[in-house]
């Protein structure tokens, strides 16, 4: 039996007692609103999310506030409990001026970063509750082209402080060969910009096989998703996730028509505990760091 999220995979990766308590796991995603983000997630944990509405009125737009909201699910597979926290970050990039797009995001993973601080400072750790972001999708649009200046700025402003995991969202509007243009474009401006995104880590005790799955992963980086929530019928005849065209099906659930199960084997299968180290390790150890200093430490 394959399941259909894979968290059930994680008692593989974590610890047996983990098992009774569950895990926390916190994602974020960040980018302009309509590229599928609300979609993406839904498709990854199979299960609806309630779209977050926009502001009625167009003052609420003008005052160019972002608001961040969470939306939290316990989810259970073959007996392992997940509870889900998405961050969503709906209008982004919709204002006339994005100067300040990167507030409200940054703001929002400081004060989870703040708050496991200071429970932390209550000396009594087990009872702490991880609200820290474990990884940040980030939604490119599917231009073709290149990066845009507001995905590179964002970026740069996130990238300390978060496992970045970028997507080209909506990617089955462009064809393979667009896709493999527009990847390398994107990663040669990540690299020039000395943006750093998540990487699985090599250790000296993978085998042969593990290698090569990682190399694997990192490869398609930034994945090309599709997100869709609704089955259609395949060209074999078979009941698939995907989305319908007069000239085909795209499948969420096949590798050879996008990178969603590459990017659900980083971000859910294989990867979460790695997720949720690096941001203990790193990402909260130098912002832990800082703090410090900042306080005269
Ligand atoms: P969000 O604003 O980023 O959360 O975007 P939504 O998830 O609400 O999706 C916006 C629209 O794009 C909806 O009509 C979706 O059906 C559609 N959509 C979502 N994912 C995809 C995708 O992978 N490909 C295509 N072509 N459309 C998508
Ligand atoms: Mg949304």
């Amino acid at each position: 039996i394959t399941s259909l999220v894979g968290f059930s995979n994680l008692p593989a990766q974590y610890h047996r007692k983990s098992l009774r308590k569950g895990f926390d796991f916190n994602v974020m995603v960040v980018g302009e609103s309509g590229l599928g983000k609300s979609t993406l997630i839904s498709t990854l944990f199979d299960m609806p999310l309630t779209p977050p509405r926009t502001p009625a009125s167009s003052a609420a737009a003008i005052a160019r506030t972002v608001a961040v909201r969470s939306i939290s699910s316990e989810l259970e597979e073959d007996g392992v409990k997940l509870r889900l926290t998405v961050v969503d970050t709906p209008g982004f990039g919709d204002q006339v001026n994005n100067d300040d797009a990167w507030r409200p995001i940054v703001g929002n993973i400081e004060q989870r970063f703040d708050a496991y601080l200071e429970g932390e400072n209550m000396n009594n750790r087990t009872k702490v509750s991880d609200t820290r972001i474990h990884a940040c999708l980030y939604f490119i649009a599917p231009t073709g082209h290149s990066l845009k200046a507001i995905d590179i700025e964002v970026m740069k402003k996130l990238h300390h402080k978060v496992n970045l995991i970028p997507v080209i969202a909506k990617s089955d509007i462009l064809t393979d060969d667009e896709i493999v243009t527009f990847k390398a474009r994107i990663r040669a401006d990540l690299e020039y910009h000395k943006i750093a995104i998540f990487e699985t880590p090599r250790y000296e005790i993978d085998s042969n096989e593990t290698m090569e799955e990682k190399t694997s992963i990192m490869s398609k980086i930034p994945f090309a998703v599709v997100g869709a929530t609704a089955e259609v019928i395949n060209a074999e005849g078979r009941k698939v996730r995907g989305r319908k065209y007069p000239w085909g099906v795209v499948e969420v659930d096949n590798e050879d028509h996008c990178d969603f199960l590459k990017l659900r084997a980083m971000l859910v299968k294989n990867y979460m505990e790695e997720l949720k180290e690096h941001t203990d390790e790193i990402l909260y150890e130098n912002y832990r760091a800082q703090k410090l200093v900042a306080m005269g430490f």
